[in-house]
């Protein structure tokens, strides 16, 4: 591990990432973006244990298992991003002990991915809740192998967390899930452009992600703004406990 990355500074990131952060789609931009992201494919070949997708500039090629019946999940072996000059497996970037499972059906109760870090015995693991036969379910898959990248790298100290132990900002947590949040949407944009010349598909998955950010800054700031006013209303109630010790004290006194 080389030295640490200096301290991110809550405050400033605080104003540029979560008040000012310009990440407002209008409602109509935003469902005409999504009904087009979750199209299915259109050239999609499905062999058992393969889909192979046929994208604008090269396909995406997704080795499975066979799905486990009772359940309706099935385990990813290999997402391999193909063009005509290279190819690349997203299984050799993340950690080799992180399984990738996909469920059949979408689960509203949760949202259309999740991921969750290896911790001691337990391997990493990401779960995406529907098929991958859309736009927007490789941007999800891609946004939380984005995470586990960044996972990895906060481990060796490559990347600088912000709520550290020496940050008593009370922002700091809101402000950390903030920037795990960019840093995955900005690896799944990265990831996706190689592989379309469209506009309409670029400006759609930043629709996507966007809108997904600032439902996160929105409720970040909401948080926030509680804490202050349980804050304020303890140090009132503080204030007039004190204020009444003292009255008491000057009647005794009289
Ligand atoms: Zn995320």
């Amino acid at each position: 591990m080389g030295e640490r990355p200096p301290q991110i500074d809550t405050a400033n990131f605080w104003d540029n990432n979560v008040v000012n952060a310009d990440l407002e789609v209008p409602d109509a931009e935003l469902a005409e973006s999504t009904a087009r992201l979750e199209a299915p494919f259109e050239s999609m070949t499905e062999t058992p244990g393969s889909t192979e997708i046929n994208l604008e500039k090269g396909k995406i090629l997704i080795l499975y298992d066979e799905y486990d019946k009772s359940k309706g999940i099935r385990k990813i072996n290999n997402l391999i991003f193909k063009t005509e000059e290279k190819e690349i497996s997203l299984f050799n970037i993340i950690p080799w002990n992180t399984t990738v499972c996909v469920q059949k059906e979408p689960d509203p109760e949760k949202q259309n991915g999740y991921v969750e870090p290896s911790r001691g015995n337990k391997n990493g693991e990401i779960f995406i809740t529907g098929e991958l036969n859309c736009p927007k379910m490789i941007l999800v898959l891609l946004h939380e192998i984005g995470h586990i990248i960044d996972f990895g790298k906060l481990r060796t100290g490559e990347t600088q967390q912000i709520n550290d132990w020496r940050n008593e900002d009370e922002r700091a947590d809101e402000a950390e899930k903030i920037r795990r949040e960019r840093v995955a949407s900005a690896f799944a944009l990265n990831a996706m452009r190689p592989y379309t010349t469209s506009n309409v598909l670029k400006k759609d998955a930043q629709n996507f992600l966007f809108s997904a950010l600032s439902g996160y800054c929105k409720t970040a700031q909401e948080k926030i703004e509680k804490m202050k006013k349980r804050k304020e209303r303890v140090e009132a109630m503080q204030k007039q406990h004190e204020k009444r010790i003292k009255d008491e004290e000057g009647e005794i006194e009289e």
